[in-house]
């Protein structure tokens, strides 16, 4: 078990929102797409982190600072004499190698070097574990999770863990001798309350309420596509079925997140969700589910 689970994060969710309820710029799409891969990358590799049996303390989606440096680290694992940053990546399809930089294959468009991003995140960890008084090496890693990465020219020695070395490297981890103290929990605990849970380079697209497309979704694939019965939707595009209630209350948070000024009132909500048939239904769900403040046409939810 992680020491600390891994969650979407806001800037995740709220494109996720966006791209179901507007039409995103080409470059906020690609955005978006870039950040539900990743995060599907980061879970592929928590599966494997998910078996090893040695004693490791593993801290996934750490967002620390230092110096005034916002930096990240996809998982973090702490061993008797090691610490293990790891930089994630999922990328698919052939790439090449060339004076230090990585490029597509097919679009020869260069991408995010991801063994710079790896010393960075590096060069900042150092310092703050040194603050912390813990002098144990570091040995980062850029690992691609995906079995359809090909790296063309790719140097020898980098610290780059390929798809099908993956297995491999999880045994090693696995097998070297580690037994953890009161100080590296101390650490981990350090570490993990030092976590910013929100970017600071988070970004987001303008939007307004009114340019949202209203409507109930689908759980299961956010799609509108979604039939109302009397107690439940069904999707009609995924099949994926969930209760009326649980839907309602699961588009009030939504609501919350993308206008956290908004006030949460039956009218508010019965136009955001926009396929339930009646008023009363929908305040009653508010009213089993949240604190009411104010009367009547008044009223509102927290
Ligand atoms: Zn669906």
């Amino acid at each position: 078990m992680p020491l600390k689970p891994r969650s979407e994060s806001k800037e995740l969710i709220i494109m996720r929102f966006l791209n179901t309820r507007m039409v995103l710029s080409t470059k906020d799409k690609k955005r978006y797409s870039n950040l539900e891969k990743g995060y599907q990358g980061e879970v592929r590799f928590d599966q494997l982190t998910a078996n090893l049996q040695n004693d490791l303390y593993i801290i996934n989606d750490l967002c620390l600072e230092f110096n005034n440096s916002e930096f990240q680290i996809d998982t973090l694992i702490i061993s008797q004499e090691t610490i293990y940053p790891f930089e994630v990546k999922n990328y698919e399809g052939a790439y090449y190698y060339e004076s230090e930089s990585f490029y597509s294959k097919l679009t020869k468009e260069e991408i995010k070097n991801p063994l710079d991003q790896l010393k960075r995140s590096s060069s900042l960890l150092r310092p703050l574990l040194k603050k912390l008084g813990i002098f144990l090496p570091i040995e980062g890693q850029v690992v691609f999770v995906n079995p359809g990465f090909t790296l063309y020219q790719a140097p020898l020695n980098a610290p780059i863990i390929y798809p099908t070395q993956l297995i491999t490297h999880m045994g090693k981890l696995n097998k070297t001798p580690s037994k953890l103290n009161s100080r590296h929990k101390k650490l981990a605990d350090q570490l993990i309350s030092m976590h910013q849970s929100e970017s600071r380079y988070s970004q987001f697209p303008s939007y307004k309420y009114e340019q949202l497309k209203k409507g109930l979704t689908c759980s299961g694939c956010h799609s509108f596509a979604i039939l109302v019965g009397e107690k439940k939707l069904v999707c009609e595009k995924c099949g994926c079925e969930e209760d009326i209630e649980s839907a309602v209350l699961r588009s009030v948070k939504e609501l919350k997140l993308l206008f956290p000024d908004r006030k949460i009132t039956t009218n508010g909500i019965y136009e955001w969700c926009n396929v339930i048939a009646s008023k009363k239904i929908i305040r009653r769900i508010l009213m089993a589910n949240l604190t009411s403040v104010g009367m009547r046409h008044l009223r509102y939810f927290v």
